[in-house]
């Protein structure tokens, strides 16, 4: 079953990718907010929740933050990273650049070694104030799941106006350290047949990955329940065949 996060701060888990990552949610913890409705969200599909909910309020998620990093700090727990997710997409919090920069300071304060991760849809890239934001995040993880829109249109399901080329410009374009994020998945969906792993898919997928030219890549795959029941998970093998191109390129690349 798909579930939605149900505090503002959740965890820490150990992430696949991150490490020891405390979660933050800044979308609503009884629905989920977001420009993408991916076939593979773990939150579920945007049309599972009628009410829309409202966005974390900043002065509580400060409160619970502190305390939080105080009693690990007390406890000796160790942190990776602070890692903004949850219901949908963080950045499409209105205030997410005063929160970010009260991260750092709280971050500062009590776990000066930890990061600050974002993950995004990067469809809020071309916004200035995001793009401030972004610059003081150590992880910025920014989606694209194929080289072609119409794979991105069966897959992540844009809710507005969308153009690939747009997110590749606003990607290119960013003066700032970014990892691109690709999940990898096979199967069908609503009638539809989905498979961004083709020979096809890939050759696109590693020349668009070339032309932005990230700091890093990372690619996984399904891990846990997914609103579509129909879709599968690429192993790891795989994802080692896809960007061992990358790889040879010099890209820093993960496989989850
Ligand atoms: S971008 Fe993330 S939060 Fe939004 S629908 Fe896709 S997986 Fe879910």
């Amino acid at each position: 079953m798909t579930k939605l996060y149900d505090n503002i701060i959740y965890g820490p888990v150990k992430s696949r990718r991150l490490g020891i990552s405390l979660g933050i949610n800044l979308l609503p913890l009884t629905s989920k907010i977001c420009t993408f409705n991916c076939i593979y969200c773990e939150c579920g599909r945007n049309e599972d929740y009628s009410a829309k909910g409202s966005f974390a309020d900043q002065d509580i998620l400060k409160t619970q933050l502190r305390e939080t990093l105080l009693r690990m700090k007390r406890e000796g727990e160790s942190l990776d990273t602070m890692t903004f997710a949850g219901n949908g997409e963080p950045t499409l919090h209105p205030s997410f650049l005063s929160i970010i920069k009260s991260t750092v300071e709280l971050r500062d304060e009590f776990f000066p070694n930890c990061k600050i991760s974002v993950l995004s849809n990067a469809t809020t890239l071309a916004k200035d104030s995001v793009r401030e934001a972004l610059r003081y995040v150590d992880n910025v993880i920014l989606k694209i799941d194929s080289a072609f829109e119409s794979t991105i249109r069966n897959i992540d399901c844009p809710q507005a106006n969308y153009s690939l080329d747009e997110v590749v410009k606003n990607m290119i374009s960013f003066d700032k350290r970014f990892y691109v994020q690709t999940m990898f998945l096979r199967g069908t969906c609503d009638g539809i047949e989905i498979d961004n792993t083709t020979p096809k898919e890939i050759a696109a997928w590693q020349e668009l990955i070339l032309k932005i030219h990230p700091y890093g890549v990372m690619v996984y795959s399904i891990d846990r329940d997914t609103p579509c029941k129909t879709l599968s998970k690429v192993s790891k093998e795989e994802m080692a065949s896809f960007v061992d191109r990358l790889v040879k390129e010099g890209l820093n690349c993960s496989i989850a």
